[in-house]
């Protein structure tokens, strides 16, 4: 078979526009930004500008106008998820992974019955949306036991329903394997591009099959091919210039939009962490405090409508910050080891590295509600056939708000019913109360007060 190039990924072009735009004049970056309110995205030159910003006062004109891009497209809702980790076996050697094979540490998968109690577990937390995650190992974990777990998750049950959503973050595949996840109804498909900096890819990924750079950057032509309509991306903050692998991305996007009609659903933004056998002073490039808040608002002005996801690798303190700028979806309460739920209680476990937010998801609800966020565990939009190019144009034309509103405020109703104890009870009532007056469509209003009395009454899994 003839190799797949991703001559997308044009390293002198990307080289050459971060060179041309070295110092744009404070009045090119103001131009930039007074486009960038109109929420159209932004060109590869204007985003390259943008990336050179140091000065504080810019940086908060920056962060002002991503804030209000983030606002008029995404309300204040905040989606929430927690990673499910089901096999450590890597035949990888990911020079920053605790999960390399190079690390020695009793690797397990876990069985049927183990995933069903991990799933338990997050029920219990009170999740709806999950991503499924695991190392690379055709042997230890090849694509049928991926589906049967798959299949497992979404059939386990608590007293309250089942997890709704299921994104798959698993090494790139063939066209093959993409149908077969596809046909098992998944939400997302999820994979890190790491670095888009093809000699820093190929030296972090020595002799592995994951160190093909081709293989590995072409991943969503064949999951697009498979009929996955949505694909989320994301960089390992740290491994190479960040200037660089922003303007990677937002190749990789077009890439997509071009030949397939849609870029990506989402972007993740992991930042390196320490984790086993590797020391993070050996990466020149990792991105402190103030570049990662700067990076998070040039991806929502750049691609507004593309979702940002951010981890439990983020403190607390971190995360509030940037989900006024720029990110839309969060983990919480997140275990990021094989069992690791079952085994947080216990102190066990290999982790895949260090997290940084520790809160419980109930915490991490109060206190978002406490900063006039509204927590929502909608997963409606795959289930009404909402993806690709049809999201993206109901998103576009705002019409989404009609339904993402309404749709965060039913589950938020569900889990302070299910989930909450008086105090969230309370915060979350009256939070309710006060969104629902500001629907602005009158029937859709009068259905969701109709809804929400029904959840108050026991019904569950309500959406538009
Ligand atoms: N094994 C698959 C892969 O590598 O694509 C799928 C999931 S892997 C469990 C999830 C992600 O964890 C990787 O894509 C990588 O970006 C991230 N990761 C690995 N080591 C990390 C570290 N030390 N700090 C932060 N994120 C890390
Ligand atoms: Fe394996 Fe993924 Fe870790 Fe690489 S990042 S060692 S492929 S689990």
């Amino acid at each position: 078979m003839e190799k797949v190039k991703a001559d997308f990924i044009d390293q002198k072009y990307i080289e050459t526009l971060l060179m041309q735009t070295k110092s744009p004049s404070l009045k090119e970056i103001e131009d930039i930004l007074i486009k960038a309110q109109a929420a159209k995205g932004l060109t590869h030159q204007e985003v390259a500008s943008l990336l050179q910003i140091e000065s504080e006062d810019t940086l908060q004109r920056l962060f002002k106008v991503a804030g209000e891009i983030k606002k008029k497209i995404y309300g204040n809702r905040i989606v929430l998820f927690a990673p499910l980790y089901i096999s450590d076996y890597c035949v990888n050697n990911c020079v920053y992974c605790g999960y390399r094979r190079d690390n020695s540490f009793p690797r397990r998968r876990l069985s049927i019955a183990e995933i069903q109690e991990e799933v338990k577990l997050l029920e219990k937390m009170g999740h709806k949306r999950i991503a499924l995650e695991a190392g690379e190992d055709p042997l230890h974990c090849d694509m049928d036991y991926v589906l049967g777990a798959i299949d497992a998750i979404y059939t386990t049950e608590n007293k309250n329903g089942a997890i709704r959503r299921i994104n798959v973050n698993i090494a790139a595949t063939t066209v093959e394997n993409y149908r077969e996840i596809k046909e098992r109804n998944i939400g997302t498909y999820i994979l890190f591009q790491e670095t888009y900096h093809r000699p820093t890819y190929e030296r972090v990924h020595p002799q592995s099959i994951k160190g093909d750079y081709d293989y590995h950057t072409t991943a969503f032509d064949r999951a697009m091919e498979a009929g996955i309509e949505d694909v989320g991306g994301g960089i390992l903050f740290g491994l190479a210039d960040y200037k660089y692998e922003v303007m990677g991305l937002l190749l990789h996007n077009d890439h997509l939009e071009e030949k397939y009609k849609v870029g990506f659903h989402t972007i993740s933004v992991p930042r390196l962490k320490k984790a086993g056998g590797m020391d993070l002073a050996e990466f020149p490039h990792l991105v402190d405090d103030a570049t990662f808040k700067k990076i998070v608002a040039i991806f929502r002005v750049a691609v507004p409508y593309t979702g940002l996801i951010l981890s439990t690798r983020e403190t607390a303190e971190l995360r509030k910050e940037v989900i006024h700028y720029g990110v839309s979806q969060i983990s919480a309460g997140s275990t990021v080891g094989v069992g690791g739920y079952k085994e947080q209680a216990e102190g066990k476990g290999t982790a895949q590295f260090e997290v940084g937010d520790h809160r419980t998801p109930l915490e991490v609800l109060k206190d978002l509600m406490k900063n006039d966020f509204i927590p929502s565990y909608c997963t409606a939009c795959y289930r009404q056939g909402r993806t690709g190019d049809r999201f993206m144009q109901l998103a576009k034309s705002g019409q989404i708000q009609n339904v993402c509103g309404p749709n965060a405020l039913m589950t938020l109703m569900e889990f302070i019913q299910d989930y909450g104890d008086q105090e969230i009870l309370e915060q979350g009532e009256k939070l309710i109360t006060r969104e629902v007056k500001k629907i602005a469509r009158s029937d859709i209003q009068a259905l969701v007060r109709k809804n929400l009395e029904l959840i108050r009454q026991g019904e569950r899994d309500l959406f538009l």
